[in-house]
């Protein structure tokens, strides 16, 4: 374990190889669209890489995933499509931002405030406005979806995610 102080965050060493923060000003959709290009490992899985977006917890890309309708069993490399920004990155970027600002919003005036060592824990906010982390076998929460959530486990971590409206 590395402690640091956390205004010499980009200075450094072992954090120099971050991706952008998931804010609006931080992220953009060409970002993602570069860094998901070519990568044949699942979307889900290439949202919590921290080298491709810095700071992204498994529940909060559950509920990105879901949110944008794309299915988190898609590779990185399908989902940013050839070339340019295609539709499913568009959505991705805009519903990380969206996320993340409820976030902050909701409780953390900062990221560090909401980012758990594990991703999961570690967080005291909108714990109850998930629309699909942890409603496995619940019907979806999007009024126009008839589907109901499912649990599987991707890199060792859950990931829920509806069938009926993500693929
Ligand atoms: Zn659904």
């Amino acid at each position: 374990m590395d402690f640091f102080p956390t205004d010499s965050e980009n200075e450094y060493k072992l954090l120099s190889h971050l991706g952008p923060e998931p804010t609006p000003g931080q992220l953009s959709p060409m970002d993602l669209a570069n860094s998901l290009r070519g990568r044949r490992t699942p979307i889900k899985s290439a949202l919590l890489d921290q080298r491709i977006v810095a700071g992204l917890g498994n529940i909060y890309v559950s509920e990105i995933l879901h949110r944008s309708g794309v299915s988190p069993r898609r590779t990185a490399a399908n989902v940013a499509g050839r070339s340019g920004i295609s539709k499913r990155v568009e959505k991705l970027t805009y519903n990380t931002h969206e996320v993340i600002t409820e976030a902050i919003d909701s409780g953390g005036s900062t990221l560090q405030d909401f980012r758990g060592v594990d991703g999961d824990d570690a967080l005291g906010y909108f714990p109850h406005s998930f629309g699909v982390y942890g409603r496995e076998g619940e019907k979806c929460t999007k009024s126009e979806c008839d589907g109901v959530i499912r649990r599987i486990v991707q890199s060792n971590r859950s990931t829920f995610y509806c069938p009926g409206c993500q693929n």
